[in-house]
């Protein structure tokens, strides 16, 4: 047989589009929440794949749904439909306010047909004005060229300019300032129930209440970009059920396939009318291999075991957070739900968030940051309190070396 091609951490800067700056390891194998680098290290996970890995790595039932359909049916295109597919869509149906599913292969490509849904309804109904989509500051929907323009991030789209035009930013959590910009040539508003790649932000309940009646009152799509939040890691299956808003359209992706790459749009029987036969679509969106994963994945999340357990999980990450907090005052606030954790650093370590996950990893524990500003916590939704115990004992030695 032949050698497999040698490779190191230097071959990703000789080779790769150097759009990511990835750490100077190579992990090559997970088992739970556990992961090895190519010299042995192990790594307690608390970044779960950026809060995709909702069941760890390697999760018996997940690996097995994959395996068997490998075996079966990879692929079909959308002439065909498949039995995965029709199986998860009902089960996701079952399970939320929604009527129909459209599926795709990420939370960018989610939310886009999210986005086309909502122009495409104003003008069905003979209103080619209402065209304005409003978007909230530090959001992130995505890297396509339609939802890094709905995210509020300039820094990500300024570059590609000239964006798709009619969106329009407000404040996080200002209802007031949302008011302003939404009437009747509004055509959706698009948010996250908790900002994840802006910090980890919590919305208010009212403010996810007053979008809601807005969008009733101008005809306006409410779309939930639940693509981080989605799927169990608030201790629910769906953090709109929390806030007890419901949306029109809601967006899943990351947790949906705990890392085969998947995502889906979820909306109302009416609203789905507006996509009619070759309005919209993708090669591999809904095939069979990625719905028989996340279908196994999803019936493993929406148990009450693992979402009360998400629960239980985020408190044993707040009183360690805490304890490690009151040894060495690096945080000024911890917040998030389920687990979704944002640590935000106070003045004294403000853009050390990088510095800290990179100091984490020497340790060996893996983290996020959620800006420069925030460490941000999105491990499985089944972590063992042995591992959360231990990567917290990890993490605590960075903190004090970054303390010291
Ligand atoms: C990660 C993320 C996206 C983008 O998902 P991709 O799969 O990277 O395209 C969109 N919205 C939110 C809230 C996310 O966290």
């Amino acid at each position: 047989m032949e050698q497999p091609i040698a490779v190191t951490r230097q071959s990703f800067d000789d080779w790769m589009v150097p759009v990511y700056a990835p750490a100077d390891f190579i992990l090559v194998r997970g088992e739970g929440s556990q992961v090895w680098d190519q010299q042995g290290k192990s790594y307690i996970d608390f970044a779960g794949g950026i809060a995709v890995n909702a069941l760890g790595h390697a999760h018996p039932v997940v690996t097995a749904a994959l395996v068997e359909q490998a075996g079966k049916l990879w692929h079909l295109g959308n002439g065909y439909t498949n039995e995965p597919v029709l199986r998860l869509a009902k089960l996701l149906i079952d399970a939320t306010f929604a009527d129909k599913v459209f599926f795709c292969n990420s939370g960018a490509e989610a939310n886009e047909a999210a986005l086309k849904l909502a122009r495409k309804r104003a003008l069905d109904k003979g209103n080619s004005s209402k065209n304005q989509i409003v978007a909230f500051n530090n959001a992130f929907h995505g890297r396509t060229l339609f939802t890094v323009s709905a995210g509020g991030q300039p820094k990500y789209s300024k570059d590609f300019a000239p964006l798709p035009g009619g969106i329009t930013h407000t404040p996080f959590n200002d209802l007031a300032a949302a008011a302003e910009v939404i009437n009747d040539h509004t055509c959706a508003v698009i948010v996250e129930p908790i900002q994840g790649e802006g910090g980890v932000l919590p919305a208010d309940p009212a403010f996810l209440q007053g979008l809601r009646e807005l969008c009733d009152r101008h005809d306006a799509v409410l779309i939930f970009d639940e693509v981080q939040t989605g799927m169990g890691r608030t201790g629910e299956l769906y953090a709109y059920t929390q806030y007890g808003v419901v949306p029109d359209v809601l967006t899943t992706a990351k947790a949906l396939g705990c890392g085969f790459p998947i995502g889906a749009m979820l909306t109302t029987d009416e609203l789905a009318k507006t996509l009619g036969v070759g309005t919209h679509g993708t090669t591999y969106g809904g095939n069979p291999l990625a719905t028989a994963v996340a279908g196994a994945v999803f019936s493993s999340i929406n148990t009450p075991e693992v979402l009360e357990g998400v629960k239980q999980r985020h408190q044993w990450f707040l009183d360690g957070l805490n304890k490690i907090n009151q040894q060495y005052p690096i945080f000024s606030e911890i917040r998030g739900g389920g687990l979704l954790i944002g640590c935000q650093l106070t003045q004294d370590y403000a853009g050390k968030a990088k510095q800290i996950t990179q100091l984490a990893n020497e340790e060996g524990v893996i983290a996020l940051i959620a800006g420069p500003d925030v460490v941000r916590f999105t491990p499985s939704l089944i972590i063992p309190e042995q591992d959360v115990k231990e990567g917290l004992a990890r993490f605590a030695r960075a903190v004090a070396r970054i303390c010291s």
